[in-house]
């Protein structure tokens, strides 16, 4: 598949390169390190990577504007769902191919690309690059570690292989990457975050189940001069907690006129009930877009209700 991947860059001469919506490092660092490598490789080539940015994770390179392109081949990296896509135009592209870490959830009509074994996109894209002749520098190595280690939560999850051990270490080998300067620009954040943190721990309540919660009205994030997407951005600081099985984090965004939720698990499958309410993604990693803070209480009392019978599950089998 990486050898037809790679027949059909070379093919185009517009390549237009996206991901889903609500960015982040993995679906950010894929798509510029693809886009460097394409142009390293080919440089006469039109590349562009679309979709709106977060100043946030401004360090690790710029977007290009979002533009009505002809015949161009799309490159969807990191989502599993039309819907998702970050690029309007994307009905109008002449081939897609979708390189994708997420469960499968529709069939793009092109050539897919999915592992959801893989720990990342990122990773993936290291393997493309080295089984092609994709080129690769400095640069675009360490695009794709920051990548790979933030979907892996720092190689926390089973989804950190030996191949993606394997592969880091061919990167670390032959690039030069800086790791201290790597966990910097990722994890460096204002004192008002922390403070945010603190409130969290402080006043997140615990179901029987195991299932903590929080929902944070816009008068509380503004009372922490934070923005709404500080709260999830701090999610995967919540685990590891013994009482805590689930913990999702509801955070008013009355910019986008929604409601932001970040649920990860230890244990019970959460992607399916993320789905039922307009959500995804991973089998303990998911998020969703609710309309009302009512939504998010009912999205609360089915994951504790799954929780609940996750636990019994594992009560009866281990007895
Ligand atoms: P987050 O909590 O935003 O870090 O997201 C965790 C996982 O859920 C990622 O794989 C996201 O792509 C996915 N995800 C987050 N929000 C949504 C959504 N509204 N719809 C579908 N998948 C989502």
């Amino acid at each position: 598949m990486f050898k037809k991947i790679f027949k059909e860059i070379k093919k185009y001469n517009t390549i237009v390169i996206a991901r889903h919506i609500g960015v982040d490092p993995d679906a950010l660092a894929s798509q510029l390190a693809l886009k460097e490598s394409i142009k390293l490789t080919f440089p006469k080539k039109n590349v562009y990577a679309v979709g709106n940015g977060s100043s946030k994770f401004s360090y690790m390179g710029k977007l290009d504007k979002q533009e009505d392109f002809n015949n161009f081949l799309l490159i969807v990296l990191d989502t599993p769902d039309k819907k998702r896509i970050d690029y309007h135009n994307y009905k109008n592209a002449t081939q897609i191919i979708k390189i994708d870490h997420h469960p499968f959830i529709e069939d793009f009509n092109g050539l897919e690309y999915i592992d959801d074994k893989a720990s990342s996109t990122c990773e993936i894209l290291m393997e493309l690059i080295l089984k092609t002749k994709l080129k690769c520098n400095d640069n675009i190595a360490k695009l794709l570690y920051y990548g790979l280690v933030s979907d892996s939560n720092r190689f926390l999850f089973d989804s950190s292989t030996s191949k993606t051990f394997n592969l880091v270490s061919i990167y670390l080998n032959n690039y030069n990457i800086k790791l201290s300067n790597i966990y910097t620009d990722l994890y460096l954040r204002p004192l008002k975050e922390v403070r945010l943190q603190g409130y969290i721990s402080l006043n997140m309540k615990v179901t029987d189940n195991g299932v903590a919660y929080i929902i944070l009205t816009n008068d509380i994030i503004t009372k922490f001069k934070a923005d709404s997407a500080s709260a999830g951005n701090m999610i995967n600081n919540f685990n590891f907690i013994d009482e805590i099985l689930v913990w999702i984090i509801v955070t008013e965004d009355l910019k986008n006129n929604n409601i932001r939720v970040n649920i990860r698990s230890r244990g019970p499958e959460i992607n399916k009930i993320a789905e039922k309410y307009n959500g995804g993604g991973h089998t303990l990693a998911s998020g969703a877009r609710l309309s009302s803070i009512k939504e998010a209480e009912n999205l609360i009392s089915d994951i504790d209700y799954l929780t609940e019978k996750y636990i019994r599950r594992y009560e009866h089998e281990n007895k």
